[in-house]
């Protein structure tokens, strides 16, 4: 085996057929505006859906902990990593979101992967939305379980599969609240009535939810449903603005997770500044949540609109509005003739998505102007003319 060769012919392979992943040369990825080749550009790619990646409040928060705590936990917390903040956050946090326990973890892919391997084995059943995030996915079969995926939104036939296993059987049904690539949400009422009559546990994921929907405590909140949700897990790193992951769930589900989930035990703890940013950010979101109910108002004005020029948002009814293009060359012209038009949106393509819906994905933000919405029209009905 040449190695060398190995990894060029894989890469070569992947420019071939158009799926080569490259690091843009961004900074300040997560501003409201972005240079590219001289060229200013307004932001409609990043996850900073409230503009409190850079917020005064919050930077204080990071600052003020690394003043009192330093820059490192240096060890993971079941060791030497835990610092009072922690508990602060956690106690918060849970009563924030209404429940009776939360635990951090340190990014939100590594909490799916460490929640679900430690909660299930090859003994379990998921059942699992077919466009969960890709973390959901990695945990699944982390696991071992069985892995049931259901069509998407469809809970005909998640119930069809749960109708295959008997009563005894452990299960796991598993869902995005906001799903990143269709910008449409879960049916959680459904889900919830499922879980009853066929005995399954409920995980959900707020990635895209926290901040935003239900006075920033996600769309479990919103529809009341906390008390049914035995695990709620979402992150500190779009919405709020910060990093990090945390889960809510009963006392006795979080000290299982100390005790099992390999991504909380044997990983250095977060460092005291993101903890510090991160309690300031729910405190921020607590005193100032219309900013997600903005969010949505401003998603749902915008979304008319396009569907009114003719573009086809599919089921979207949140701040992330996919805008179906169809095809690989009709989706570069279409994001080359945005950035003329001095906007940033990004271009989706399989296998992210199902072939021949190719598109692009606007993530739209609290902050935008009226000027700045109607810009966004403009910059759509001359596309709408052009493909
Ligand atoms: C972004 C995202 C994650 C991962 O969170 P990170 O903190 O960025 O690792 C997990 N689930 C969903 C649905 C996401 O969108």
């Amino acid at each position: 085996m040449n190695y060398k060769v190995y990894f060029k012919n894989y890469l070569e392979k992947l420019k071939d057929e158009n799926l080569y992943r490259e690091i843009p040369l961004f900074d300040k990825g997560d501003s409201k505006y972005i240079e590219i080749k001289n060229k200013k550009l307004l932001n409609l790619a990043s996850n900073n859906y409230l503009g409190l990646s850079n917020k005064k409040e919050i930077k204080e928060g990071a600052i003020k902990a690394i003043k009192k705590y330093g820059c490192s936990s240096s060890a993971s917390r079941i060791v030497t990593g835990n610092f009072l903040l922690y508990n602060e956050l956690e106690l918060g946090l849970a009563k924030f979101k209404g429940y009776e326990a939360a635990l951090i973890f340190n990014t939100g892919y590594v909490a799916n992967l460490s929640i679900i391997s430690a909660i299930c084995d090859k003994n379990w059943v998921i059942f699992s939305d077919k466009l969960n995030h890709a973390s959901i996915i990695d945990g699944t079969l982390l696991s071992k379980a069985k892995h049931e995926r259901f069509r998407h939104l469809d809970y005909e036939h998640l119930e069809t599969i749960l109708k295959r296993y008997n009563k005894d059987v452990k299960k796991l049904i598993i869902t995005d609240t906001v799903f990143s690539m269709d910008g449409d949400v879960a049916d959680l009422e459904k889900i919830v009535k499922l879980a009853k009559d066929y005995n399954a546990l409920v995980m959900i994921d707020e990635a895209h939810a926290t901040g935003i929907f239900g006075k920033g405590r996600g769309l479990a909140h919103e529809l009341g449903l906390e008390k049914e949700i035995d695990i709620n897990m979402g992150t500190f790193s779009k919405g709020l603005g910060s990093f990090g992951a945390y889960v809510c769930c009963n006392k006795s589900i979080k000290d299982y997770l100390v005790n099992k989930a390999r991504g909380f035990i044997f990983s250095t703890s977060l460092p005291p500044a993101v903890i510090g940013a991160n309690l300031a950010a729910i405190k921020f979101i607590k005193e100032n949540y219309q900013l997600g109910e903005r969010l949505i108002e401003i998603s749902k004005k915008l979304r008319k609109k396009l569907n009114e020029i003719g573009f086809n948002t599919l089921n979207s009814s949140t701040q992330i509005i996919p805008i179906i293009i169809g095809n690989r060359e009709k989706l570069q012209i279409a994001k080359d003739f945005l950035i003329e038009s001095g906007l940033y949106v990004a271009a989706i393509r399989p296998p992210t998505v199902p072939i021949g819906t190719d598109r692009l994905r606007l993530s739209l933000r609290a902050d935008l102007t009226d000027d700045e919405l109607e810009l966004i029209v403009e910059g759509f009905r001359k596309l709408k003319e052009r493909i």
